[in-house]
């Protein structure tokens, strides 16, 4: 993903760029995405600098952490770079992340920026939603679609101690008020 630079006014200007996930290296064997990766860039050109925010937007397919099933996540994030084209060290009172642009150059690549950006943004735990049941730690079910018998053995042992607390409490019901 490349910025234009060419012939930047001193002043704000905005891009927006869009390019597949594949071509930012963020295809992977448990990660993909279904729409191409956009970021709308901010370039506040000062003097011999170049503040460049970017705002980061994808959507990713992840798994849900509780019962595995694929969610289509928003994925969005946010960074700030300053790009600058003295060869001199590097500001050193700056806050963010610094890019030195070669003289003569009319575009700087931030694919790696970007990738980074998009990678601290995918959420460790993500869950299909608030409330997701999960699999059964038994048979394995989904629990959101269908209920399984493992859930009813779980509970047997603790009704058939009510049942013998109890023995005759069905009876007893309905017996002593005619
Ligand atoms: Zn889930
Ligand atoms: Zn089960």
């Amino acid at each position: 993903m490349h910025i234009r630079i060419t012939d930047l006014s001193k002043g704000i200007h905005r891009q927006f760029l869009q390019e597949p996930a594949s071509s930012l290296g963020l295809e992977e064997e448990n990660l993909h995405f279904t729409k191409p990766v956009g970021v709308q860039f901010t370039l506040q050109k000062v003097a011999d600098q170049i503040v460049c925010q970017a705002e980061v937007k994808a959507i990713a397919e992840l798994e849900c952490s509780r019962c595995l099933e694929t969610v289509e996540w928003e994925i969005s994030g946010e960074m700030t770079i300053l790009l600058t084209f003295s060869q001199g060290p590097a500001p050193e009172d700056s806050e963010h992340e610094v890019k030195i642009i070669p003289p003569g150059a009319k575009e700087v690549d931030v694919s790696e920026e970007i990738r980074q950006t998009i990678l601290l943004s995918i959420p460790e735990k993500p869950l299909c939603r608030e409330d997701c049941r999960g699999l059964c730690p038994h048979c394995g079910t989904n629990l959101n679609q269908s209920r399984c018998q493992c859930h009813m053995k779980v509970e047997d042992p603790r009704w058939s101690g009510l049942q013998k607390l109890f023995p005759n409490k069905s009876k007893g019901e309905g017996s002593g008020c005619s």
